[in-house]
């Protein structure tokens, strides 16, 4: 049984009711989490404003990026622990639970180093004043989790939040909540006093809603659907509460007649196989120039056809998705395509070890995609790659922004005026030229444009999105 974390203590919930967890290898249930309500939000919340109030806020920024390099340390001494509980409540192939835990205990070290580098400036102004301005943090921020990358998301929005002098209630996705209570406890461990950051699970249009409308709630980071992030964002605007979104991507790979096939090749599979595709940044369209469009395909084909999907622990390729409806919304994408007569130039395999009852779907490179058909304009959120032709640089860019989406953009092409060129024109929050997802880069400002959200998150920017800013105008004559 797994329990909230509130101000240093493992709560059940006020209902006293929970949800079962499901291991997406199997299809059983092998644990259960809280389900929460507003009663349990509202006690997280004040909780959070008395630290605020109190022991958080008198902590000087160098003490505090300290404490937030204590916890790197401790995910780092805990990160097989962290990454097995990852693996089995989401799916993941080993190297994946790895990365990510390994990806949390940066986050919260590049976040410690930051602490006491946030500033504010002096402003030239009228004779016989000086102006300066304060970078304050909003108070009490509220998360909300995906369960695509629950410790990754958790680390670049907790540990930006944190590092700005805010305190967190982080309500998780009812799919995958596990590695964050863990990492709760560890906070505890590592010296963070009660309250400052406090785990609420449960479901959400009950515990997220009450998270996204509690008054006492300063600010919200949310990543996740479009769908909830529009609720969210309407929410919030009745009170004027501050929103960062962190929605989906339909990103597109842009591959020119001169690019490095071979280094392409990994990079694009690597790009819609990860995490089962499961990826807000998946590239999941491939924009190919029409003289190797049929070489580049040929190369996938080859590529895709070897691919695995079996159990998280067997650590091959592709996992299962995280639950059954996720696997019937992919698989209805698909049928879709076929309808259509959309053709699957190659799939991957599921291993004979799988069990029946796992989530697994295996992944397929479709050719010749119309770009208005449903599949290459939503995100599947599975291992779905839609290719299509190009003639021209003009056409190549008018394709990639044909979408509502613009959250990443992959560029390969050895012209490096029109590297340039292309992305400038695109309408994304990250290009990636002759490369694709560079590592991960906790260092790196990350966000959409259109209806892939606003604001940045990662990165030192993202700590102006954590702070509000306070101008004060002295008249000394
Ligand atoms: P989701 O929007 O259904 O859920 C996200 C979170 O919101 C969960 O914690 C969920 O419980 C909560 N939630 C659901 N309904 C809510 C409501 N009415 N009020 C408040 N909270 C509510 O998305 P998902 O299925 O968990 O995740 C997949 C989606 O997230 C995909 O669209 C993906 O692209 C997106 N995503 C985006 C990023 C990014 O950084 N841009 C990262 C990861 C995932």
């Amino acid at each position: 049984m797994q329990f909230n974390y509130i101000a240093n203590k493992s709560l059940p919930s006020r209902s006293g009711q929970t949800i079962d967890v499901i291991d997406p290898s199997d299809g059983h249930a092998y644990d259960n989490i809280q389900r929460s309500d507003a009663s349990d939000i509202d006690h997280a919340v004040r909780a959070a404003r008395q630290a605020f109030g109190s022991s958080w806020s008198k902590l000087g920024a160098g003490e505090r990026g300290r404490l937030l390099m204590r916890l790197s340390l401790k995910i780092s001494e805990h990160a097989q622990e962290l990454s097995a509980i990852e693996q089995r409540d989401c799916g993941k192939p080993t190297k994946q639970a790895r990365a990510d835990a390994s990806a949390l205990a940066r986050y919260f070290e590049f976040y410690a180093g930051a602490c006491d580098k946030l500033h504010g400036q002096t402003l030239p102004y009228l004779d016989g004043y000086s102006v300066l301005t304060w970078r304050e943090p909003h108070g009490v921020t509220g998360h909300i989790i995906p369960w695509n990358y629950p410790m990754q998301i958790f680390g670049r929005s907790v540990g930006g939040a944190l590092a700005a002098g805010n305190v967190c209630v982080v309500k998780p996705a009812e799919d995958a909540c596990l590695s964050l209570i863990r990492v709760a406890q560890l906070a505890t461990e590592a010296g963070f006093p009660p309250g400052v950051i406090n785990i609420v699970t449960g479901y959400g249009h009950e515990v997220g809603d009450a998270l996204a409308r509690h008054a006492g709630i300063d600010h919200i980071s949310f990543t996740g659907s479009p769908t909830v992030g529009t609720l969210i964002q309407q929410v919030a605007a009745e009170r004027h509460c501050p929103v960062t979104l962190e929605l989906g991507g339909k990103s597109p790979q842009i591959v020119f007649a001169d690019a490095d096939l071979d280094a392409a090749v990994p990079a694009i599979i690597n790009a819609i196989v990860q995490n089962a595709g499961q990826t807000c940044s998946a590239g999941s369209r491939l924009l190919v120039e029409q003289s190797v469009y049929e070489p580049l395909l040929y190369l996938l084909g080859q590529a895709f056809e070897k691919l695995r999907v079996g159990p998280a622990a067997l650590d091959l390729d592709v996992g299962p998705l995280i639950r059954q409806s996720q696997k019937q919304r992919v698989q209805r994408f698909l049928d879709e395509a076929s309808a259509a007569g959309i053709s699957t130039v190659a799939q991957g395999k599921v291993v004979g070890e799988a069990p029946a009852t796992g989530f697994y779907q295996v992944p397929t490179l479709l050719r010749d995609v119309p770009v208005t058909h449903r599949v290459a304009q939503e995100e599947v959120f599975g291992p779905v790659l839609c290719a299509m032709a190009f003639q021209d640089e003009d056409q190549a860019v008018e394709l990639a922004n044909a979408t509502q989406f613009g959250l990443v953009a992959g560029v390969w092409t050895a012209d490096g005026a029109r590297q340039f060129r292309i992305a400038k024109r695109l309408r994304s929050g990250q290009v990636f030229i002759n490369n694709y997802g560079a590592g991960g880069g906790v260092e790196l400002p990350f966000g959409g444009v259109k209806s892939s959200g606003h604001g940045r998150e990662k990165g030192f920017e993202a700590l102006y999105g954590f702070t509000t800013l306070k101008t004060i105008a002295i008249k000394h004559g």
